[in-house]
């Protein structure tokens, strides 16, 4: 994992769970904490996965199909 923000390499912490209350029940999902002993910063490197990509690679999956 390298550092969004120095591009130094990031520790991992641990993983934090995150809930989306949803109309069908609660969505519940760990995701990988990453700290900086470089500058500091925390990251969660699977959110800006998300950012970064603004469709989903599973609708890519099915294109290429
Ligand atoms: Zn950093």
């Amino acid at each position: 994992m390298t550092c969004p923000y120095c591009k130094e390499a990031a520790r991992f912490v641990n993983y934090r769970t995150k809930t989306f209350t949803r109309l069908l029940g609660d969505l519940r999902f760990e995701r990988a904490y990453y700290h900086c002993d470089q500058c500091g910063q925390g990251s969660f490197p699977w959110d800006q996965t998300l950012r970064l990509s603004p469709q989903p690679s599973g609708a890519a999956a099915l294109r290429a199909l």
